[in-house]
């Protein structure tokens, strides 16, 4: 697979028995559908996202991009709990594309919001 922003070469980096395709250039992050929540939810899964976030924030400027799996235009995406995590997303295949340092980013937020939730009381 080819990095659909610096068009580096792509490798397949594993946690925890889910696959992610990651960039040998810029260090983006590839997810098959759904496997970034997943992975979010896995102890220890913010090391596969080894790239510089300075980097990422470039990178993350270049958002008219293909998918790398099936060629569509990808749209640019949002976070809604995390209106600065901006991603791009395939319509057709459901994957994601997270430039470097933003996987963390989402990751350490979504954890958070479970805390929250977690140790939230219904008020009497
Ligand atoms: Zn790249
Ligand atoms: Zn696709």
């Amino acid at each position: 697979m080819q990095c659909p922003k610096c068009n580096d070469a792509m490798q397949t980096v594993a946690y925890d028995g889910i696959e992610v395709e990651r960039c040998d250039g810029c260090k983006g992050l590839w997810f098959d559908m759904l496997d970034h929540v997943h992975l979010a939810a896995i102890e220890g899964s913010e090391a596969i996202d080894i790239g510089s976030a300075e980097i990422g924030k470039r990178f993350n400027k270049v958002d008219d991009i293909k998918c790398p799996d099936c060629r569509c235009s990808m749209l640019k995406m949002v976070d809604v709990r995390q209106p600065h995590i901006w991603y791009e997303s395939c319509p057709s295949c459901y994957g994601v594309y997270f430039d470097a340092g933003e996987f963390s980013d989402y990751k350490e937020k979504t954890i958070m919001d479970f805390f929250r939730e977690l140790f939230a009381k219904e008020r009497l």
